[in-house]
């Protein structure tokens, strides 16, 4: 397995380029944007892409998917339904429709090559909001961030729901690589000792509360 890194779009979200040498294959997670310069670096990878994943449906993190598709017409895109089909205007503008997407949830396993991509559904920055886990690699979106987490603000946010999906990351075996949707990598034990959201969810956790 092998991560390349891309900042794309307006605000440097990481695109991420999850590749199995072997067998010359790879996903796209997260094309926010600058789709030339995503497709040049899947061409330079020397693997063919076989899927657009989505970490949630926000318009940083979905941008370049129109124009990938037209390139990879055969190349499916997912997404969880409940990011898709905003209904009025202003959530059209923060969850841009991405035509053709596929609905993957909680427990689904894709493949990539021979790797095996486990979606975990941590909903709170987003109602659609997944991680996807590939071997000792988390790719969070914008739910942890390196010492931080993601807003809950926004329409579909929720402060309960994130809490309860750091705890979850937060509770998985092992020193794992967080790969976040914004700014530098981490990984879980850093996290757990120093990221005071997820050291408060943790907390909550213990309490019961
Ligand atoms: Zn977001």
């Amino acid at each position: 397995m092998e991560v390349k890194t891309l900042q794309v779009g307006p605000i440097g979200t990481n695109c991420y380029l999850l590749c199995d040498p072997a067998e010359k294959r790879c996903a796209v997670i997260d094309p926010g944007g600058d789709a030339g310069a995503v497709a040049a670096a899947v061409e330079r990878s020397g693997c063919a892409p076989c899927a657009i994943l989505l970490t949630h449906g926000h318009y940083d993190h979905t941008g370049g998917v129109t124009e990938l598709s037209a390139r990879w017409p055969e190349v499916p895109v997912y997404l969880n339904r409940r990011d898709q089909s905003a209904a009025d205007m202003y959530l059209a503008q923060l969850f841009p429709p991405v035509d053709g997407a596929q609905n993957y949830d909680e427990g689904d396993i894709l493949t990539v090559g021979s790797l095996a991509v486990t979606v975990l559904a941590t909903p709170g920055h987003s109602e659609g909001s997944v991680t996807l886990r590939c071997g000792d690699a988390l790719f969070c979106g914008d739910t942890l961030f390196a010492g931080s987490c993601g807003r809950t603000d926004f329409p579909g946010g929720s402060i309960k729901k994130i809490m309860a999906s750091l705890r979850r990351l937060g509770s998985l075996e092992g020193d794992l690589i967080v790969y976040p949707g914004h700014m530098e990598p981490s990984r879980l034990d850093r996290e757990r000792r120093d990221n005071p959201f997820l050291l408060q969810a943790m907390r909550t956790a213990e309490s019961g509360v």
